[in-house]
């Protein structure tokens, strides 16, 4: 999985309309101290289902939105999408997927896949089986090389877990472990009325 273009509008320092293409290869992004670099990064994050308002140097959730400044009113909305590009071997078939996350003040953010609303779970699912997402290895943020260097090894067993691609593997075995354990009860309490009956 590829990703091909960003999309912000409204994102922290991004309050215009902006689209980046990414190209293949290396993509350097390059500029002054505060121009937005970090912001670029946290977007692919927020979009990828980064829950933790801290990771991303604010407050609240909220404090993504562009927040003003002495000429500029505050927006209302933050949305970010990501166009991704699923080769031959991926999971799914191959072809484009848009992926957005919008949020409006004050009442949280929702996501679409290609158009259609969906569930945090899913875009969480969609980049777990693609062996990445919002804590990917592959988004080093500045200050992370030292920690990734330093990782105990239980902590580099996640790294790598996550680089394999199962960690999608493993949300889905808590799911069905939860649903095997509603069954069980169920037949308990079938077998409770059935020996009543008898
Ligand atoms: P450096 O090279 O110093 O690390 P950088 O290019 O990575 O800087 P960022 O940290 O991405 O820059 O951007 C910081 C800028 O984003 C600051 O000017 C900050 O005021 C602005 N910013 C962050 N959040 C918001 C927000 N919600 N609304 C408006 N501006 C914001």
């Amino acid at each position: 999985m590829r990703i091909r273009r960003l999309k912000l509008s409204g994102f922290k320092s991004f309050v215009e309309a902006s689209e980046l293409r990414i190209e293949p290869g290396l993509t350097g992004v390059v500029g002054p101290n505060g121009c937005g670099k970090s912001n670029l990064l946290e977007a692919i994050r927020w979009v990828m289902g980064e829950g933790s308002p801290k990771s991303l140097r604010g407050g609240g959730m909220d404090d993504v939105i562009f927040a003003g400044t002495a000429t500029r009113p505050q927006r209302d909305f933050a949305e970010v999408s990501i166009l991704l590009e699923r080769q031959h071997g991926d999971e799914g078939q191959a072809g484009e997927s848009e992926v957005t996350r919008r949020i409006e003040r004050g009442t949280g953010s929702a996501y679409r896949i290609d158009g259609r609303d969906v569930r945090a779970k899913d875009v969480s699912l969609l980049f777990a089986d693609a062996a990445t997402g919002a804590h990917s290895p592959a988004l080093v943020s500045q200050g992370k090389v030292g920690s990734i260097i330093a990782a105990k090894p239980t902590e580099r067993r996640l790294l790598l877990e996550e680089a394999a691609g199962i960690s999608g593997l493993h949300a889905r075995r808590k799911d069905a472990e939860q649903k095997l354990r509603a069954t069980e009860a169920n037949l308990t309490r079938l077998a409770e009325l059935l020996s009543d009956q008898e």
